[in-house]
């Protein structure tokens, strides 16, 4: 669904050149074929680009665990009554919510309620017809398209349904894509990408490509992508949809532990109550409205986690 949402606006190497965050990229390149080399040649940024990693306005890694469930969260980032059509087809309506710092929540709705576009405006790819969308207290929705491009690469980071790997490239060099893209070198792009095949238990297949791969080993392989660069906000849209039961669970123990551990907010669009059951919180969106909105998170965090294992 997204491949076919992106992927069809993209129809020549000069437009894929001119897309710039990395989920759009990745698709650019999936349509195009080609190595890490002549990706990063074609879309690489100018040299001397500062790395997303290791940034100095990084807010101190919080472990979920460390605050009490009564601790209120401060708000990271907010939609205020966001409307946003296709054509003469609404998808959004006036949907507000509040998402807290470190918080993990999970979107959910029946399919077509507009729980994508949700995410696709909170996360700066869509811009609202009308409302606002602000994230650390600034309004991202009124930011021309080269900052919001700017802050989708440095402090967002991205997993979908069927996680998007570049066939062409190994896992590692997928996972290592954020940080080159950011101007990392590559040499130590590739070790921080590796560092991640051990924590999420697929070490052994960094040299792998995308078809020698199961498609929980793929995902898993997407989520250290989404990862890597240590974003602020992981936005997760139908992670587990393309996994077995199983296969889902795993993934979705991974992302929430690897988000608590570096203390990542998560925006989760699922359908599956499974899934949402990791969260911290949950929103149902309906008819392009968001119909549920506890004024707290409903469990302390990490409970929902234990009570669903
Ligand atoms: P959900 O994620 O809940 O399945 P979406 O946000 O994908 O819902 O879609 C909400 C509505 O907007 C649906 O009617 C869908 O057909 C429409 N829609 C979403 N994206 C597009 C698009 N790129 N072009 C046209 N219509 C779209």
């Amino acid at each position: 669904m997204q491949a076919q949402k992106f992927g069809a606006r993209i129809a020549s190497p000069s437009q894929a050149a001119r897309l710039d965050t990395t989920h759009e990229r990745l698709t650019a390149l999936k349509h195009e074929g080609g190595t890490l080399d002549t990706y990063l040649a074609n879309y690489g940024l100018p040299p001397g680009s500062r790395p997303a990693v290791d940034r100095h306005d990084r807010h101190p890694a919080r472990r979920a665990r460390e605050r009490g469930a009564e601790m209120t969260r401060d708000s990271v980032l907010e939609a205020r009554y966001v409307v946003k059509s296709f054509g003469a087809t609404p998808a959004l309506r006036g949907a507000s919510v509040t998402v807290g710092r470190g918080e993990i929540l999970a979107i959910m709705g029946p399919s077509g309620s507009g729980k994508s576009t949700l995410l696709h405006c909170l996360a700066g790819i869509l811009v609202p017809d009308s409302g606002q969308v602000v994230f650390d207290g600034t309004r991202i929705d009124t930011m021309p398209e080269n900052r919001r491009s700017a802050l989708r690469r440095d402090k967002f980071g991205f997993v979908f349904q069927f996680g998007q790997l570049v066939p062409e490239l190994t896992a590692e060099e997928n996972v290592a894509l954020p940080l080159l893209l950011a101007g990392a070198r590559r040499r130590e792009a590739l070790r921080r990408a590796r560092e991640w095949f051990g924590r999420l238990g697929i070490d052994g297949l960094e040299g792998h490509r995308s078809a020698e791969m199961s498609g929980g080993q793929a995902q898993r392989v997407a989520l250290a992508r989404g990862l890597v660069a240590g974003p602020e906000i992981l936005f997760a849209d139908e992670p587990t949809g393309s996994l077995d039961s199983l296969a889902g669970e795993r993934v979705m123990h991974l992302l929430t532990a690897a988000a608590r551990d570096q203390g990542t907010t998560v925006v989760l669009v699922t359908h599956d109550p499974r899934v949402a059951a990791y969260a911290d919180r949950e929103i149902i969106v309906h008819d392009g409205t968001v119909t549920t909105t506890p004024s707290a998170p409903a469990a302390p965090v990490g409970l929902a986690l234990r009570e669903n294992r």
